[in-house]
């Protein structure tokens, strides 16, 4: 028989909350919530640090993801009538949760998610943006307020929005009479309906605990197995970077064809975050 170390119910909550707000899928949510909890029942500390529960958490939900073709930076494309988040890469809801949901700071963000404090800085700037403008082109999409060239671009991915959709449809409400409104609208309240979002109820943790114990010893192993060599402070290995979305870096190649000598040398630095 394996040991399972219990788990404390607040470290359940807290995972089963980054991992739905990252996730934005039940089924993904549902074995990802269920191999952190088992990878952290296997830890020998007898109690595992926030740090430690949330990088876990965090591994684990975009182990998942990644399975399914979305990889840490993937934009991907978001329905007219979905959730603003699901606009966002996992990176960024990962840190617009670990930021703006849980108040942590950036050495905080950068431990869970294998960034330097600089970087998760600027992720942080990043994803806020990213969410308002998302908050801003969905609540354009379905607007019934006439303006042409809103309707132009929401028209343009038959009911979905790429980033670039979305980008365009912000830039569009900056400067246009009409839909500017819905722009200061997001800007203002996004954040903090996110961070109101409520949190995880104690039927929900009680459900995923039971569900734990039920987990069989070979699936228990396999899961173990596959989280990999943990390092001293218990956190999961570190994220490879070639774990990138492949597309994020023929992107970047582009770019660096195109650009000058220094441009390229910023874009290195930036690069190893
Ligand atoms: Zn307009």
């Amino acid at each position: 028989m394996l040991s399972r170390r219990a788990l404390a119910r607040d470290d359940v909550s807290s995972v089963i909350d980054l991992v739905v707000l990252t996730a934005l899928d039940p089924a993904i949510a549902a074995v990802a919530i269920r191999d952190t909890l088992v990878v952290l029942s296997s830890l020998d500390a007898p109690q595992a640090s926030r740090r430690t529960v949330l990088s876990h958490a965090r591994a684990e939900v975009w182990r998942q993801l990644r399975a399914r073709g979305v990889h840490a930076d993937t934009a991907p494309e978001v329905r007219v009538d979905g959730e603003p988040l699901a606009a966002l890469t996992p990176s960024e809801r990962t840190a617009l949760y670990l930021f703006a949901r849980l108040g942590l700071d950036a050495s905080e963000v950068g431990a869970v998610m294998d960034l330097r404090p600089r970087a998760a800085r600027h992720l942080r700037r990043r994803a806020h943006v990213a969410f308002v403008r998302a908050v801003t082109a969905l609540a354009l999409a379905v607007d019934l307020t006439p303006c042409p060239v809103r309707d132009a671009i929401a028209a343009r991915g038959a009911g979905m929005l790429s980033r670039r959709d979305v980008d365009a449809l912000t830039m569009h409400a900056a400067e246009c009479r009409i839909c500017i409104d819905w722009l200061r609208r997001a800007d203002g309240n996004a954040i903090t309906g996110y961070t109101a979002l409520p949190l995880p109820d104690a039927s929900a943790i009680t459900l995923v605990v039971a569900d734990l114990v039920r987990v069989p010893d070979d699936e228990y192993r396999r899961i173990v197995t596959r989280a990999g060599a943990m390092r001293r402070d218990g956190r999961p290995p570190r994220e490879p970077r070639l774990d990138r979305d492949p597309r994020y870096w023929l992107v970047r190649a582009t770019v660096f064809g195109v650009t000058s000598v220094v441009l390229v040398l910023v874009g290195v630095l930036t690069l190893g975050h």
